[in-house]
């Protein structure tokens, strides 16, 4: 089963935020439901945007509706193109998990129009519905409204409804605490727009002036107090260049793109909730036509063992404490991909935890349950050995080889089969022999028998050890009437275990990821970088069964008995390199059961 095998939709969940949707559907309240999701491209996305991508796209889908990917670009300075590339893969990436979905798809160099030309409420609609360029989901940009937007902030000055204010940004923070008006708040509506067309063409620096909303400075919430709506930036833009020196404020831009989108139902996290009177209030006093967008919250998601915010990311990049932002171990979803994991076990992740108004740590085992039961379905299985040790089969033919047969995966039948060589000279895992076998080893110890997968039941007749005294070798016999269609076929040992030929073993660089970090909350600890793991990552030579060599990008693997395992983009002709996705659940090392 290749990733690209669309699969039937999953049964939509349900929560508070969809049930509004419902009811907004059944009353006809809009003329269709458009949602949006709108990442700031100032780093990559990690998997609490997978969480809001699913939640945004995902409703969009269920209830017929329109979902954007907008990039919510309003700061300059802290933005990159890097960025706005792997945002629009990474959405790219996990909403091929649906195989039905058009959402989203912007027609080139179209741009959205809120009022028609006869001046009613117009809602923007997509035209492309041909599902072939879905790779292309084409990102909105809020930069692409800045003139808009400049528009609708000099309509605000006309209704004495904002003001440019001459305060540095220290008094405007210590006034806007206080609760005092700005010596600057009565200005006319005249000298406001002189000032602030002049901010716009250039003539003041950086800090020195700044357009304020006209509201309410004693208002209990502090987001009221005639917040900051434009600021002066002399900065090169990502997406606009150099054509802007004054930049709108998140809060001025984000409603005004929602309303510009014609997005009805704006979803974002609960932090916000205390913006939402200032978001209404600007779509309110620019009396624009009905409807408005609403914004509805939810909580964010917090997952143990590892960080969410993408300053505290960026740090780990930036001082090499991981590879890339991509590095495996990151709750990116560039390094979540990377590992293997695919956007379904995403999308069902994210469907399990569910939508609801309080903030808590989800516990990680939630997203390898959603992982492994993916994997479970789709890997096919292989034979290989991590930590290996020679074993020799004294009673073997020295030059035979037998093909025997293998399953590929018995959680899907038309998987089917394939051959493995059996010969003399076996690697066996090292942890699978004891010399000094604790209770219940049902494994290999001096004297004792196991079951090769697939193959015979072994003896181990004696250790071969070197001048250390460590052990390099095992020597064994073989049941030879034990494999399959022998006279001893039935026969019952109490263990099973892996193996490959020594002779057509092919070597891979096996990266085992552990967690990232070593307590449930490193966020929350004072330097979260102490807490990082240094066993986060271990990387042996592993040796693997010879059907390995043709290993592919877009396959899933189950080592058997061991983990589940993908091709990392590092491998090369001749050089395989697969990645520990996650670990098997019912491995009997309790140790590798971590993630
Ligand atoms: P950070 O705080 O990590 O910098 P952010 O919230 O500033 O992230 P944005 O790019 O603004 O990142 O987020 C885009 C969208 O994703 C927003 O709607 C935001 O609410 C949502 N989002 C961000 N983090 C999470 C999370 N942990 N869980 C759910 N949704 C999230
Ligand atoms: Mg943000």
């Amino acid at each position: 089963m290749s990733l690209d095998n669309k699969e039937s939709a999953a049964p939509a969940p349900s929560d508070f935020i969809r049930d509004i949707v419902a009811a907004h559907v059944a009353e006809n309240k809009y003329p269709r439901i458009h949602t949006r999701f709108p990442p700031e491209p100032n780093g990559y996305l990690h998997i609490g945007h997978a969480k809001s991508i699913c939640l945004n796209f995902g409703i969009a889908r269920e209830f017929g509706g329109i979902c954007n990917l907008r990039m919510d670009d309003t700061n300059p300075t802290k933005e990159d193109i890097e960025y706005v590339e792997s945002i629009q893969a990474d959405v790219n990436w996990l909403i091929s998990a649906w195989a039905d979905d058009k959402l989203g798809l912007k027609p080139k160099g179209q741009t959205p129009k809120a009022i028609s030309e006869d001046g009613k409420r117009d809602f923007y609609l997509p035209a492309v519905t041909d599902a072939s360029a879905r790779s292309g989901l084409e990102p909105f940009y809020a930069s692409d409204y800045f003139d808009q937007i400049y528009d609708y902030a000099e309509q605000l000055i006309e209704k004495g409804k904002a003001f440019v204010c001459d305060l540095t940004p220290e008094q405007t923070d210590e006034y806007r605490r206080n609760a005092l008006e700005s010596p600057f708040r009565n200005r006319t509506p005249e000298e406001n727009l002189d000032l602030f067309q002049r901010m716009k063409a250039g003539e003041f620096p950086d800090g020195t002036r700044t357009l304020r909303a006209r509201i309410d400075v004693a208002s209990p919430n502090i987001w009221m107090r005639d917040p900051l709506i434009y600021r002066i930036r002399h900065a090169e833009h990502h997406h606009t260049g150099n054509k802007w020196c004054i930049y709108p404020m998140y809060d001025f831009a984000h409603c005004l793109s929602d309303y510009l989108e014609g997005i009805t139902h704006s979803i974002c996290t609960l932090e916000f909730e205390v913006h939402r009177p200032l978001y209404d209030w600007i779509l309110e006093s620019l009396e624009l036509p009905r409807p408005l967008p609403r914004q509805y919250e939810f909580a964010r998601l917090a997952l143990g063992y590892t960080v969410m915010s993408k300053r505290k990311l960026m740090q780990l990049v930036n001082e090499n404490l991981v590879t890339g932002w991509d590095d495996p171990r990151m709750p990116t979803i560039s390094g979540i991909r990377r590992r293997g994991v695919t956007p379904q076990s995403l999308r069902n992740f994210a469907y399990n935890i569910g939508i609801t108004k309080y903030n808590g740590l989800t516990d990680v085992a939630v997203l390898e349950y959603a992982i492994r039961d993916d994997l479970n379905k789709r890997a096919q299985r292989r034979l290989a050995v991590l930590r290996p040790i020679k074993v020799t089969i004294s009673n073997y033919p020295e030059g035979k080889v037998e093909e025997l047969d293998a399953v590929n995966n018995p959680e899907d039948e038309s998987a089917g089969k394939r051959k493995i060589p059996f010969s003399r000279e076996l690697f066996i895992e090292r942890d699978d022999f004891a010399e000094v076998p604790p209770p219940k080893f049902f494994r290999l110890k001096p004297g004792g028998e196991v079951r090769l997968k697939y193959a015979y039941i072994i003896k181990c007749e004696e250790t071969v050890k070197d001048a250390d005294g460590h052990i390099t070798e095992l020597r064994c016999t073989a049941d030879l009437d034990s494999k399959t269609g022998g006279a001893t076929a039935a026969r019952k040992v109490k263990g099973t275990i892996h193996w490959v030929s020594a002779a057509h073993a092919v070597d891979a660089e096996v990266r085992l990821y552990d967690r990232l970090f070593t307590v449930p909350d490193p966020g929350a600890e004072e330097d979260f970088k102490s807490t990082l793991n240094p066993h986060s990552l271990e990387i042996v030579t592993a040796k693997c069964e010879p059907s390995l060599k043709d290993a592919k990008p877009e396959e899933r693997y189950q080592f058997e008995r061991m983990a589940y395992f993908a091709l990392d983009l590092d491998s090369r002709p001749g050089k395989l390199v697969l990645n520990r996705t996650i670990t098997l659940k019912d491995t009997w090392a309790k140790e590798a059961q971590k993630w």
